[in-house]
């Protein structure tokens, strides 16, 4: 798959995307990604990318001249053009997955107020927002994507099956995980995990995510899969 990213700050994506399991997808060739400053497309000698809003207010709005230019160049036949935005629709993991399906992906980060609004709606196919705050510019958001996508990638996971697993996955918050020692501190591990049985522990682990997701996230049973998290089948 292949990201490209829009951005007047291009430094602050070296160091999260060169580490872990983003660096593991771009070492395999499994994930292309381009970090491009929205400047490279201004033109006048000052390099200006933003002015002021009709009608006032506050703030600055990042023009639509270099946006059309830099957007039109990078942009293939199929590449997905995603404008992060708080305004646009809550980015979950059922769109991580549904991007990674994607051939490319040009996601564009917004700064100051905002984009001109025509740029908005000629340009996007898609608004995302990750969560009901404003954060200073779209590089945070355009990691946090590029983060969920690449872990879904075919291949890009040490062990595939760790994604299926996950909270959210199948429309629940996983159940809870224990490692060595089994007693810590007269903490000890649930007896069942010991068992190897793996029947009981399937069931165990599917009792413990209903319970976990009623508890915290009752939003999502409605929409919850009638599938049980994988190993609650194995009886
Ligand atoms: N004036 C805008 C508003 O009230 O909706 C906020 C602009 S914010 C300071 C600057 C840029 O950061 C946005 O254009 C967007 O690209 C990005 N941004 C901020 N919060 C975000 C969020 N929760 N999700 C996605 N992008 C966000």
């Amino acid at each position: 798959m292949r990201i490209d990213v829009l951005t007047l700050f291009p430094g602050m994506f070296s160091g999260p995307l060169d580490e872990s399991i983003v660096r593991r997808a771009r070492t395999a060739g499994r994930l292309e990604l381009r970090v491009h400053n929205l400047r490279d497309w201004a033109v006048d000698r000052h390099r200006t990318v933003d002015d002021r809003p009709f009608g006032g207010g506050p703030g600055m709005l990042l023009k639509p001249e270099p946006l059309f230019a830099a957007v039109e160049q990078l942009r293939g036949e199929r590449t997905r053009v995603i404008l992060l935005s708080p305004a646009g629709r809550p980015f979950d993991q059922a769109t991580a997955r549904a991007l990674a399906e994607q051939e490319s992906l040009l996601l564009v980060c917004g700064s100051y107020e905002g984009v001109d609004e025509r740029a908005r709606e000629q340009l996007m196919d898609e608004e995302l927002s990750i969560g009901d705050y404003v954060l200073t510019n779209g590089a945070l958001p355009a990691m946090v994507i590029i983060d969920a996508v690449t872990r879904l990638l075919p291949g890009v996971l040490g062990d595939d099956e760790s994604a299926r697993d996950e909270s959210f996955s199948q429309g629940w918050l996983e159940y809870p995980h224990y490692t060595r020692p089994a007693e810590f501190r007269g903490m000890k591990v649930p007896e069942v995990l010991l068992s190897g049985h793996h029947a009981e522990i399937a069931r165990w682990r599917r009792a413990q995510a209903r319970a976990r997701t009623a508890a915290r996230r009752p939003d999502l049973l409605p929409g919850a899969a009638d599938s049980p998290p994988s190993g609650a089948n194995d009886e």
